[in-house]
């Protein structure tokens, strides 16, 4: 046993059509990245950010260089991040010209005694703190989802997130998204809403991919914490809050761990880009339920 377990996505809107080669190679390149930091006694947090962070600056999911625009062509990022043992959490929405939605906000974290900036804000913050910005939007952005259609105009969407439990026992989770793709201006769905797209605490971490506004409603994030702290396995949690966003008609995954570093991963959707390491030392890497 390593003492410790991570897991990861890449958003819950693959498609079949779409070869997935890049992104499963990346994926595992990401656990081991996360393994590395987690063998030399790295902290659940810094893992979760550092995965993250590697998935953005990929360019192969929509999050950070992925990321597509907004309706007018802008390019509006949002992120979380939360800490469980001390249920710190940093969270930005709607964040323009920054390369790292996610390092932002752990520095609102760390840095403020606030828990969300948003807009302008934020980037003034982001400026000021020495947040590495984009140099030329136009060109910096790569729309990862191109292809990605089998969803309807206005709800195809991705996101990428890490929760670990490290080997002191500690967990965090770590979200970041350019959101669904074409959305209105100062649109933003459950990636930055602690409770909604993540959650950690001292039993379980989580972090969402879907529909966003579903996921809000269902409080998901949140209510899977919540089962888990009346109780229920950790699968089974995770399941019935995949039922309640198939309730609503909508679609998308999870991916979450508990303190005995337990993971489950659900989702209701075509397929989940997903990897983890379990506890055991063994590692997974999958996007659709026979892969
Ligand atoms: N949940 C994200 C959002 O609604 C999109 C996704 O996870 O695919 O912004």
């Amino acid at each position: 046993m390593t003492g410790f377990a991570l897991a990861l996505h890449g958003g819950a809107g693959a498609n079949r059509k779409l070869n997935y080669a890049r992104e499963r190679v990346h994926m595992r390149e990401a656990i081991e990245l996360g393994r590395a930091l987690l063998a030399s006694g790295g902290t659940a947090l810094d893992v979760a950010v550092a995965v993250v962070a590697e998935l953005e600056a990929s360019g192969l999911y929509i999050a950070g260089k992925g990321g597509s625009p907004n309706r007018d062509g802008e390019y509006e990022l949002d992120a979380c991040v939360m800490e469980g043992h001390t249920r710190r959490a940093g969270a930005v929405a709607a964040l323009r010209g920054f390369k790292s939605p996610i390092e932002v906000a752990r520095m609102i974290m760390e840095r403020t005694p606030h828990v969300m900036l948003c807009g302008l804000g934020a980037e003034r913050f982001a400026r000021e703190q020495g947040a590495e910005p984009i140099p030329d939007e136009a060109s910096w952005f790569t729309h990862a989802c191109a292809g990605e259609s089998n969803f309807a105009p206005g709800v195809m969407h991705g996101t990428v997130g890490c929760v670990v439990r490290d080997g002191a026992g500690r967990l965090a989770s770590a979200t970041s998204t350019a959101g669904v793709f074409d959305k209105t201006p100062g649109r933003v769905g459950d990636s930055p809403l602690i409770g909604a797209g993540g959650w950690a605490d001292d039993r379980v971490s989580v972090s969402c991919t879907g529909q966003g506004e579903l996921f809000i409603r269902a409080a998901a994030a949140a209510q899977l914490a919540f089962r888990v702290r009346a109780g229920a396995p950790l699968a089974e949690a995770a399941m019935r809050v995949m039922d309640e966003i198939a309730a609503f008609g909508g679609d998308g995954g999870l991916i979450a761990i508990d303190a005995n570093g337990a993971i489950a991963m659900p989702y209701r959707s075509e397929g989940l880009k997903r990897a983890s390491l379990s506890m055991d030392g063994a590692l997974s890497v999958h996007v659709f339920d026979d892969d």
